[in-house]
């Protein structure tokens, strides 16, 4: 049997897992992935082994499956029943919001989430969600080991101008912020750019992280300096169902003139907005693409618009640009997509390889292009069981000197 780690990404309706297995030197891979979706609607678990193979596949009604913590036991038992009992060395766990000092991933204690409670109400679709499987680990198994992984963690050495809004500074201090997120899956690019990108690893990057939810990263060498996300997942590019940058104003005349309570308006920016509300079509860049309907294509239009204007922004906050990379379900699949980016930024010195774009090839600039765009797929479940496997690691360097001495 071997030492596995346990990643979990536990949002507002489903609770995602990953299995790793620790092999030789460290070396991590996946043996299984899966998810408990639809909490509180139509719960389904749903499980894949390292083939493809599936594993679990469990349906229940919603009163069953009420609330996330209820999941998180349903995924566990599961887990328990496939891997005959044992419990993994680690658990590594997404957290949204690591506030303003949880600059690193942090191991799990009755302290640790006493500081992390109070971020609830800067992320409320996230944060408590993400805290619930913490907490009841934490109370069942206070002794096995958690690792809190924070998406705003790698974005918080960016300069003040980047991150202050232009608003009284006692809400500054209280958390009011630009912290910008996805900050996992930037860790994983940086870490990927020698190996993939070396003549771009250490010069200025935009890393376009487009997903359903969508956001871009000026890195400079390899450090993020800027994003066009802010205080919430909400800001920058618009998405599947968000709206991306927005005038406050519109909230002003949302809440004045139609009367729509703090939830309705929440629920609306998250869930009706985006690529879904512009369209009126769907939020699935595959449909859009798809679709003859103007609407569908001037939704994507718009997509490749505001990727292309903000490019400008992050570019200007440094000083000029080398390299580009896009990941992420859009960025990685969706070829027309990173075309049309890169022929709106042609001004910045990006010379389109349209057969290696349309061959799916990871340099999809040409050769003599001054500045480099790539195609790196990210992988944020293993970024988080690497910094768990380390966590444990240096937890345990003291015991083995203990021993030798
Ligand atoms: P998340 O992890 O945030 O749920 P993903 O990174 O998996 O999101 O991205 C999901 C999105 O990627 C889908 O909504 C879809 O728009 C887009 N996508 C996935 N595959 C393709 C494809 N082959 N072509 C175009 N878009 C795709």
């Amino acid at each position: 049997m071997s030492e596995t780690i346990l990643v979990v990404n536990a949002g507002s309706s489903s609770v995602k897992f990953q299995v790793f297995a620790v092999g030789p030197y460290d070396q991590l891979e996946r043996r299984m992935r899966g998810q408990l979706e639809g909490i509180g609607t139509h719960p389904r678990l749903f499980a894949r082994g390292s083939a493809g193979e599936t594993l679990v596949d469990q349906r229940w009604s919603a009163q069953e499956i009420p609330d996330v913590p209820t999941a998180f036991g349903e995924a566990v038992s599961f887990l328990r029943a496939h891997g005959n009992g044992e419990l993994p060395i680690a658990i590594g766990h997404r957290v949204v919001h690591g506030g303003p000092d949880f600059t690193a991933p942090t191991i799990v204690s009755g302290e640790v989430i006493k500081k992390l409670e109070p971020f609830i109400p800067l992320a409320p679709l996230h944060q408590p969600n993400n805290l619930a499987p913490i907490k009841v680990i934490h109370e069942k198994h206070p002794h096995l080991l958690q690792v809190a992984c924070f998406d705003t963690s790698f974005h918080r050495k960016h300069p003040a101008v980047a991150d202050y809004y232009a608003i009284p500074d006692e809400l500054h201090t209280e958390g009011v912020r630009r912290y910008g997120f996805h900050g996992l899956s930037y860790e994983y690019i940086a870490g990927q750019l020698p190996d993939i990108a070396p003549e771009i690893t250490s010069g200025r990057v935009i890393v376009a992280h487009l997903g359903s939810g969508a956001s871009m990263c000026a890195m400079v060498d390899r450090k993020s300096i800027d994003s066009t996300m802010g205080f919430t997942a909400l800001d920058g590019l618009p998405m599947g169902t968000r709206p991306g940058q927005l005038d406050a104003g519109v909230v002003i005349y949302l809440m004045q003139q139609k009367g729509m309570s703090a939830d309705e308006i929440e629920r609306f920016l998250y869930k009706d907005c985006g690529l879904k509300g512009l369209s009126g079509i769907s939020n699935d860049v595959r449909d859009l693409l798809a679709s003859s309907e103007p609407r569908a294509k001037f939704a994507l239009e718009y997509f490749v618009y505001r990727i292309a204007t903000l490019t400008g922004m992050l570019a200007a906050a440094m000083g000029g640009i080398d390299g580009f990379v896009f990941t992420a379900g859009i960025g990685e699949n969706a070829a027309p997509i990173r075309a049309a980016v890169l022929q709106r930024l042609a001004w910045l010195g990006f010379d389109l390889d349209a057969e290696a774009n349309a061959a799916g090839a990871s340099r999809i600039t040409t050769k003599n292009s001054p500045a480099a765009c790539f195609v790196i797929p990210t992988n944020e479940g293993l970024m988080i069981a690497r910094h768990t496997l380390n966590a444990l690691r240096a937890q345990s360097i003291p015991l083995r000197e203990e021993k030798l001495a």
